[in-house]
């Protein structure tokens, strides 16, 4: 691949913390390789990937396919800009208004925070002739932190350091059909939710909160925006979670998953919610890349042709099943292979580093949580595995604070 000297995980660490800010501290591991569900590190050490990315890769690491597609693109044309167009962005917006199965129009850009600003840029717009103002979104949420997407995000942590927005942003409890009535008026411009909260520690909102969520908006003329970044594309076992509840959504953000790993986001206004934007309205460079839209269209096609859907759903029910009575497991939330562990008494991040330490990467959301978002291609002996070395080290953790 490289005709570099190799450098060793330490030697990548100690460069990496005198180049790199510290907006994510020392990530643990130094990354070189991957292959299927499984990635390698600078030294050698060979992990199962149970956290895919945090639900990126979608299709896991160097499928041919994906890598082909990827290729042939990257030979062909790499860029064009938005002062051009080209085939491949037309075929996958084609495309997302088919899975998302509603008429509509799609913007491409190059991340989740970007599909957020721009559906908050949307609904202002929609808004602004008719006094609503307001957006509605909930506590614990996360939708990012771009300006637009962090004012509207429900983790106070995180945003309350960069306030105030010049958004106007009011947060309900997740999950309260009550609270949200309440706040939505003729003030508000849209509610945004998460089908499911993911940075939260992955909290399934129920299926009777998101109809109401979809008929208290109607009734104020609010619009609906369905963050689905991390729930999306084939997190839940379905293209989209919300198919789950039946309801039909004004705005719809994708981005994780969307392009299995080359950096993609999209926002889909259903209906008229496609034609809020007009020339000069809204824009980006890399918007619509060739080789990201090529990548989308590869996943999808191997989403579809691999039955990748099917796989994640009974295997969720399988590694549920395997964990539920655990003594230290206190719930398994989440469906399919996107599932929040979590832990009675232990704390996760000291879980996931003897899981690493055992060859596992898996995520410690929140303190009495672990995250898992495998590739959709994982195995019924992989899934397994993984549920052996959780519980081995479970039996023999470090107590922590439990932090509930
Ligand atoms: C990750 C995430 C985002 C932000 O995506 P970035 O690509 O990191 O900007 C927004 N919303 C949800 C629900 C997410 O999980």
């Amino acid at each position: 691949m490289s005709n570099r000297a190799p450098l060793s995980n330490k030697e990548i660490k100690t460069r990496f913390e005198a180049a790199l800010m510290g907006n994510y501290g020392l990530p643990a591991v130094p990354i070189a390789s991957g292959s299927g569900v499984r990635v390698t590190d600078a030294d050698g050490n060979v992990y199962l990937d149970m956290i895919g990315g945090i639900a990126v890769s979608t299709v896991g690491h160097g499928h041919p396919r994906y890598v082909e597609a990827i290729a042939d693109q990257a030979a062909a044309l790499a860029h064009t800009s938005n002062l051009y167009l080209h085939r491949g962005e037309v075929e996958l917006a084609e495309k997302l208004l088919e899975l998302v199965e509603a008429r509509g129009k799609v913007f491409l850009c190059n991340s989740g925070t970007e599909a957020n600003e721009a559906a908050v840029k949307l609904v202002l717009k929609a808004g602004k002739p008719y006094g609503r103002t307001k957006i509605v979104a909930t506590e614990n949420s996360f939708h990012g932190r771009s300006l637009g997407a962090l004012a509207i995000t429900g983790k106070a942590a995180i945003r309350e350091p960069f306030a105030p927005f010049g958004v106007e942003a009011e947060f309900v409890p997740y999950g309260d059909a009550r609270a949200l009535a309440a706040a939505v008026d003729a003030s508000t411009a849209a509610v945004f939710l998460e089908p499911t909260q993911g940075e939260s520690g992955v909290h399934p909102a129920t299926t009777d909160y998101l109809k109401a969520a979809r008929r208290i908006t109607s009734e104020n003329g609010a619009a609906l925006v369905l963050d689905e970044i991390q729930s999306g594309f084939g997190r839940t076992g379905a293209w989209f979670a919300h198919h789950a509840a039946a309801i039909t959504p004004d705005v719809v953000t994708l981005a994780k998953g969307l392009a299995g790993g080359v950096p993609i986001g999209a926002t889909i206004g259903v209906g008229k919610w496609g034609d809020v934007f007009g020339p000069g309205d809204h824009g980006s460079t890399f918007g619509g890349n060739p080789i990201a839209c090529a990548a989308a269209l590869a996943v999808i096609g191997v989403v579809e042709d691999e039955g990748l859907f099917e796989n994640v759903l009974a295997l969720g029910e399988r590694l549920e099943a395997n964990l539920a009575d655990h003594p230290a497991v206190t719930e398994v939330r989440g469906k399919a292979l996107w599932r929040g562990i979590g832990l009675a008494g232990a704390d996760s991040a000291a879980v996931c580093d003897a899981l690493a330490a055992r060859g596992v990467l898996a995520n410690p959301v929140r303190p009495d949580t672990i995250r898992i978002a495998p590739p959709l291609t994982i195995t019924a002996e992989d899934v397994d595995l993984f549920c052996d070395i959780l519980k081995d080290v479970l039996s023999t953790a470090p107590e922590g604070p439990n932090h509930e």
